[in-house]
């Protein structure tokens, strides 16, 4: 009977595929990953993300360890979003530590872990990229800010009070009003 892999195959020229084949299976062996990809989609949460396709800068190492391979290292990718305060768009970078161990297969790691708490190798392959989700989206703040002090939109106008001169205020009458308020205090 045919070898049934449990996952889809990966393609070795993806992107966010490493292959380990040049890496020797020896602890200690170390591999250097330098590499600009473009970013996936929906890498983010509903406010800031990555933008689709925006170059993500990849600074890893592949190290071999006694059951699998261990990455580690640096991913540095823009960032857009929107103030959850005052609504104007927010562009920054984003540098965010990355450490996975991926479990040879037929290891003991992968024969006595579950999938979901220990990566796993396919064949000479990993995939980085829930690795790379994981990292990137739980650095992210649910509600991202311009600034820690942003003061947000008028509650009466909808403009950002930062964009508002200082005193602004919705109390003023209309002179019309205040001249027949005058009159009447004048009739009492
Ligand atoms: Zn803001
Ligand atoms: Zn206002």
């Amino acid at each position: 009977m045919p070898h049934q892999p449990q996952h889809p195959h990966l393609d070795p020229r993806s992107p966010l595929v490493l292959e380990t084949r040049d890496l020797p299976r020896r602890p200690g062996a170390l591999h250097a990953v330098q590499r600009k990809v473009p970013a996936p989609k929906d890498l983010g949460l509903e406010l800031i993300g990555v933008p689709h396709g925006a170059e993500l800068d990849l600074q890893l190492r592949m190290e071999s360890v006694s059951e699998g391979v261990l990455v580690s290292g640096i991913v540095t990718a823009p960032l857009a979003g929107e103030c959850g305060r005052c609504l104007r768009p927010i562009s920054d970078t984003l540098d965010v530590p990355l450490q996975e161990f991926y479990a040879y297969e037929h290891s003991t790691t992968d024969e006595t872990t579950d999938e979901d708490e220990v990566g796993r190798l396919q064949g000479d392959l990993i995939d980085l990229e829930p690795a790379l989700r994981d990292s990137v989206v739980l650095s992210l703040a649910a509600n991202p800010v311009c600034r820690e002090d942003c003061p947000g939109l008028c509650p009466e106008c909808g403009v950002p009070i930062d964009e508002l001169p200082a005193g602004h205020t919705h109390e003023q009458v209309d002179p019309r009003w205040a001249a027949l308020s005058q009159i009447k205090t004048s009739e009492e």
